[in-house]
């Protein structure tokens, strides 16, 4: 695969490690592929990051057809950079593709547009602790007709954000609002694709969470509204009485990637790790019992993130005294450890850009 550059004329300043926040800078080149029926993928192209100039009926405006995946570029301490377990990125993404009709792209060729993309702007991968460079690759459907139907032109770009350390101030445990209204997913929807559509119907529930003070919400499923499926954009875990709990993939659950390594690094640290249908009332049964010791979401962005309290049906419940449990720092720790390279990868899942 030949992929074209043309670079900037006008390169960017890089901002300063403290002002970074999530995904408000961009480097200076993109990563541009177009798909059409009769031709498959082509033109891959690194060019100066701008503005897209879309066709005003294309799919994507009218009828949603978008994936995204999101993973980071990690600067180790000897300076080179390196990535966390890309292939189960590109693999999701390919699975998302399917289940939205759009293309799919050849894991390898995936993988090398990856990194070469990477490799290209690899000085835009800061080097302060806890930063790194935050990586979308996405994927939209591009007809320029209103007809509905499965795709027959798509566009596959990646563009590259620096990003600040989630934990500024230390990690702080977050407050969770259970929503028993609006619904995230249902069996047999989009709810396992990584679509942007997905996160349009979470909004308000978001919203209101936010307005009574709760950063995030715990989304229940859409049938029965009974079972535990994510909180916010990340899957979630709950140790109760020494045993780690996390809702099975049932269909309607994004299988994250940061879900899967949480689920072997406990089970290599010699943990009893559940995967299975988990209900409300048994959160809430454990809550009232004292049984439950530590809850906390995993996702890409902040690695894991503490529980410190849920609110269901107006009701408070304290977690762990609204403090980070053991099990939830071993994760962060090794975690981490792993992907800025300071421990040893154990694992296999660093991969090296060069
Ligand atoms: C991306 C995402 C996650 C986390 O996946 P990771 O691969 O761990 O980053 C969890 N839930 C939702 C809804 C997501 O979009």
């Amino acid at each position: 695969m030949e992929i074209k550059v043309t670079k900037t004329t006008c390169p960017k300043e890089k901002p300063e490690a403290s002002t970074l926040g999530f995904g408000k800078y961009f480097s200076d080149h993109m990563f541009v592929m177009d798909y059409s029926r009769e031709q498959g993928w082509h033109d891959a192209r690194i060019v100066p990051f701008g503005n897209l100039s879309l066709h005003p009926a294309s799919t994507v405006l009218h009828y949603g057809s978008e994936i995204f995946e999101g993973l980071k570029a990690y600067r180790r301490a000897d300076g080179k950079v390196q990535l966390f377990r890309p292939l189960e990125n590109i693999r999701r993404m390919n699975r998302s593709a399917e289940r939205m009709c759009l293309p799919t792209i050849p894991e390898e060729d995936a993988l090398y547009i990856l990194k070469e993309f990477v490799k290209f702007e690899q000085e835009w991968t800061p080097s302060a602790p806890g930063t790194s460079l935050y990586l979308r690759p996405f994927m939209f459907g591009n007809d320029e007709t209103l007809g509905v139907h499965a795709v027959h032109n798509a566009t596959y770009i990646i563009i590259a954000s620096p990003v600040g350390s989630y934990y500024k101030e230390g990690i702080n445990p977050v407050k969770i609002m259970i929503e028993d209204q609006d619904v995230r997913a249902v069996r047999g929807g989009t709810g396992e694709a990584k679509c942007g559509g997905n996160y349009a119907a979470s909004n308000r529930a978001g919203e209101r969470a936010e307005q009574k003070g709760y950063s995030q919400v715990l989304w229940l499923d859409g049938v029965e509204r009974k079972y535990i499926e994510e909180v916010g954009a990340m899957n979630v875990m709950f140790k109760i009485g020494g045993e780690i709990i996390t809702p099975m993939l049932s269909g309607s659950i994004l299988p994250g990637i940061t879900r899967k390594s949480c689920i072997e690094v406990l089970k290599k640290a010699g943990y009893k790790v559940t995967e299975r249908l988990f209900s409300i009332d048994e959160l809430e049964q454990a809550m009232q019992d004292g049984t439950l010791e530590e809850a906390w979401g995993c996702g890409t962005a902040a690695v894991v993130s503490p529980i410190g309290e849920f609110c269901y049906k107006g009701v408070q419940h304290p977690v762990n005294n609204g403090e980070i449990g053991e099990v939830t720092q071993m994760l962060y720790d090794t975690l981490t450890g792993i992907q800025w390279g300071k421990g040893g990868d154990t694992f296999g899942w660093t991969c090296p850009i060069d």
